[in-house]
Order: C-alpha cells, then sequence, then structure tokens
C-alpha cells in the first residue's frame, strides 16, 4: 500500500488534517506532507478537493507475505454487549493461531469498549487494540473503514476474521477494497494449511450444489467473514491477561460524510428468538399447506422452542421469510433442532447442520436429512408430531 502527495496540485487548504485520524499530516511551506506516524489507512484521499493526495494498492504478486503474521477478528459491539459472533471468532482464530504459532488479537472499536476487554482475553484473545472516541460509538462505514485499515498497514496480521452480520457485511467489503485484499464471505469452515501457511476458507458455491475451498496465495492479510453461531465459542478461561494496545485516533465528526440521527429496529422478537432459540422445530414441504404449521407451533411451545421453516415453504408464502433456516435464511446452532417434512437439502443443511442434537420426521428413510440426523423417525409427520406434543404436553401437567 503506498500513499503520496502531489505537491504540484497541493493547495495547503488543510482539510486533509482533520480527516486524518492518526494525525499524520503537517503542513510545511503551504503544501500537505505526512508524517512517519502515517498508516496510509487512505482517509485523507477523499478529503482532498483537488485530487492531491494519490492511494496506490500494491499489486498482490507485489506483496511480502512474510512480513504478515497473527491472526485478527475485528469486534462487534451489538446493544451495549460484546456480540456473541465476536466470542465465536475468537475461539475459532484460537485454533487457527495454534498451528501458525501466533497470537490471536482482538481489535475493539467504539466509545467505552475496553470493558469488553477481559471477557475477550477470557474467550482466547491473547491481544487487544482498543480504540475509542466518541466518533466510533455507533458503527460507520467510513470511521471504522479508516481505522481499521490504518491498524492493518501498521501491524500487518497475516488472517482476519469478521462476523457476517449487517455491520460485517459492510466493513468486511469496504476494507478488503480499500487494501487490496482478497474477502471470502460467509465461510462455513477455516483451517491452516500448515506447509504453505495458507487459509483454507470453505463455503458453498453454485447455489450451495457444492462446497469450495479458497485460498488467498498472494494478497495480505486473507479475509473471512462468519455468520453467528457456525462457530463453537470456548470455554472461557479464567487465568486470561490479554496485552492491551490503547491506539488514540483523533476524528472530526465534520470531516465524517454519515451522520447517525436515529436506529430503528425491524427484527421481530420472534426473528430475534429463531438465531438465539435452544430448541428449534422446522417444518417443511411435508406438511402440505400453511395451515399445518399450527402442528409445528404447538410442538415447539410445548418445548419453549422457537419455529423455522424450509425454503420451500417460504417460497410458497406458508410462512414469513423469518423462520427460514439454511444457506439463503438463518445460521443455526441450537442444543436441538427438529425438522419435521424437510428432505435436508444441501442448502438447508448449510443453516442447521451445526445443531447439537437433530431429530428428523419424514416417511422417505432415504432422505438426506437422516445422514445428518442423530436420531431418525421415519413416520408420517401428521401422526409423529402431534404425539409428541402430547406426550410432552402430559409429562409437564
Ligand atoms: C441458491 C439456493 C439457495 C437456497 N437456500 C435455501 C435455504 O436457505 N433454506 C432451505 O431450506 N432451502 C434452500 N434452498 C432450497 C433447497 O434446495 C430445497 O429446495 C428446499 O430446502 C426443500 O424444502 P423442503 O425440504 O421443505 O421440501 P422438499 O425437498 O420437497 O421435501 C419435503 C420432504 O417432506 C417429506 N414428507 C412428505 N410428506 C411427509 C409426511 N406426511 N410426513 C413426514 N415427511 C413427509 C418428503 O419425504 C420430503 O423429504 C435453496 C436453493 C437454492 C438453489
Amino acid at each position: 500500500m503506498g500513499i503520496y502527495i502531489d505537491t504540484n496540485k497541493c493547495t495547503g487548504c488543510k482539510l486533509c488534517l482533520s480527516a486524518c485520524p492518526y494525525g499524520a499530516i503537517v503542513i510545511e511551506e503551504d503544501k500537505a506532507h505526512f508524517t512517519e506516524d502515517c498508516t496510509s489507512c487512505g482517509a485523507c484521499v477523499s478529503a482532498c478537493p483537488v485530487g492531491a493526495i494519490v492511494m496506490e494498492v500494491v499489486q498482490a504478486e507485489q506483496v511480502d507475505t512474510s512480513q504478515y503474521r497473527g491472526v485478527w477478528v475485528v469486534a462487534e459491539v451489538q446493544d451495549g454487549q460484546l456480540a456473541e459472533v465476536t466470542l465465536e471468532l475468537i475461539g475459532e482464530a484460537h485454533q487457527l493461531a495454534q498451528p501458525l504459532d501466533v497470537p490471536v488479537s482482538l481489535v475493539l472499536l467504539g466509545d467505552q469498549v475496553s470493558q469488553f476487554a477481559s471477557i475477550a482475553g477470557a474467550q482466547g484473545a491473547d491481544r487487544i487494540y482498543v480504540v475509542e472516541n466518541d466518533n466510533l460509538a455507533q458503527y460507520r462505514t467510513g470511521p471504522y473503514t479508516d481505522v481499521i485499515c490504518g491498524l492493518i498497514n501498521k501491524y500487518k496480521p497475516e488472517i482476519v476474521l469478521i462476523g457476517a452480520t449487517l455491520q460485517g457485511r459492510d466493513l468486511a467489503s469496504r476494507i478488503a477494497a480499500r487494501i487490496g485484499a482478497g474477502l471470502t464471505a460467509d465461510c462455513t469452515g477455516l483451517e491452516i494449511d500448515t506447509d504453505q501457511r495458507l487459509l483454507r476458507q470453505t463455503r458453498p458455491a453454485f447455489g450451495g450444489n457444492i462446497m469450495a475451498t479458497i485460498l488467498c496465495r498472494q494478497a495480505r492479510p486473507q479475509m473471512a467473514t462468519v455468520r453467528p453461531r457456525v462457530m463453537k465459542k470456548l470455554e472461557p478461561r479464567d487465568d486470561s491477561e490479554p496485552e492491551i494496545v490503547n491506539i488514540p485516533v483523533s476524528l472530526d465528526s465534520k470531516s465524517i460524510a454519515t451522520k447517525i440521527v436515529d436506529i430503528i429496529r425491524e427484527e421481530t422478537q420472534e426473528e430475534a428468538n429463531l438465531q438465539d432459540a435452544d430448541i428449534i422445530v422446522s417444518g417443511g414441504r411435508g406438511l402440505k399447506g400453511p395451515e399445518n404449521f399450527a402442528l409445528i407451533r404447538e410442538l415447539a411451545e410445548a418445548l419453549g422452542g422457537a419455529v423455522g421453516a424450509s425454503r420451500a415453504t417460504v417460497d410458497a408464502g406458508w410462512i414469513p421469510a423469518y423462520h427460514q433456516v439454511g444457506q439463503t435464511g438463518k445460521t443455526v446452532s441450537p442444543k436441538l433442532y427438529i425438522a419435521c417434512g424437510i428432505s435436508g437439502a444441501v442448502q438447508h443443511l448449510a443453516g442447521m447442520s451445526t445443531s447439537d442434537c437433530i431429530v428428523a420426521i419424514n416417511t422417505d428413510p432415504h432422505a438426506p436429512i437422516f445422514d445428518v440426523a442423530t436420531f431418525g423417525i421415519v413416520g408420517d409427520l401428521f401422526e409423529v408430531v402431534p404425539a409428541l406434543t402430547e406426550a410432552l404436553k402430559n409429562e409437564a401437567g
């Protein structure tokens, strides 16, 4: 990554000064100059009204990969808490870091976020880069991208993992484009090729019909996003003492292009319940019609669980889309997943196969759902589901 100022064009207007989060630009003899603190984050490029600041992305084949070491996770804070996906990714980063013999670092941006350092440490983070600033209190693409690109350019991690949430999807693609790295979205599996020191990034491709393993041989860092609930958290350690690295930044709200006026949540309680539920009862086309989702709801209610669905039923208009589980729906990983009248297409499995215990109810003994099921019931759901509900009610009552 190279950045330079074309002094023939620079008018010394000083607009770039307030755009730089690292305070790394000075004016000398009416021209802007970078100091040694410049991280090449690129925040100043769009602030220059005369196009005098030029950023050159280094071609992938010119990158010296040996300079990049360490596994990073970019943290997400949701509703004043460290997001679960961040903790899951720290756990995964820990597994990846071991064969590489490198530390796991967490990048934590926000306002008053250092309080989360001990939680992150207990989950496996060895080092935490803490960047606190009023202007980072709410996620905004511009300042988050600027600050994180600066950190990546300075500390050079070889792997960066980000949650495939609304925020993470937005941020990861911006960072990758800015620093000229590749990005594999929605990975379902990550592992290290120790001989070549490469991250093997596996994700569904061609409509989920094959699993592709993607390698990023030249550009660095190797970047991947992972949906919530795909990876598992580690058991927390109570002897952790992560190294805290405080990164001072100065962000001027006037040089940030966006302002958050209000946050309006559209997610319904039911939708939120599905991803957090420990028990999910899902219905598929075997239900034969929308009215029969009542059977699924009753069983879910008796178990204290949430209702899921296959895409076939959502496409048929039997149930709203936020119940859909699978590649193009939600990824869930409950303790118990009961699939009723669901065939087990690869796209459905992509969203639920990491559930702890899977029970499948299907009339077809050859249905692929039985390949992933812990317990299989070959039978008619119209008999089995009400019988289960009744047995549970009797036991409770
Ligand atoms: C790009 C792409 C993305 C996709 N994303 C998703 C996704 O996110 N989620 C998803 O679910 N699908 C997704 N799909 C669709 C997927 O390929 C399947 O078409 C879908 O999952 C099938 O839904 P189903 O199992 O309910 O229906 P079917 O495949 O029709 O299966 C119905 C099952 O019910 C059984 N059955 C019938 N009657 C009874 C009975 N009385 N009792 C018990 N069992 C019975 C049958 O034996 C059968 O196995 C995607 C497809 C594509 C191409």
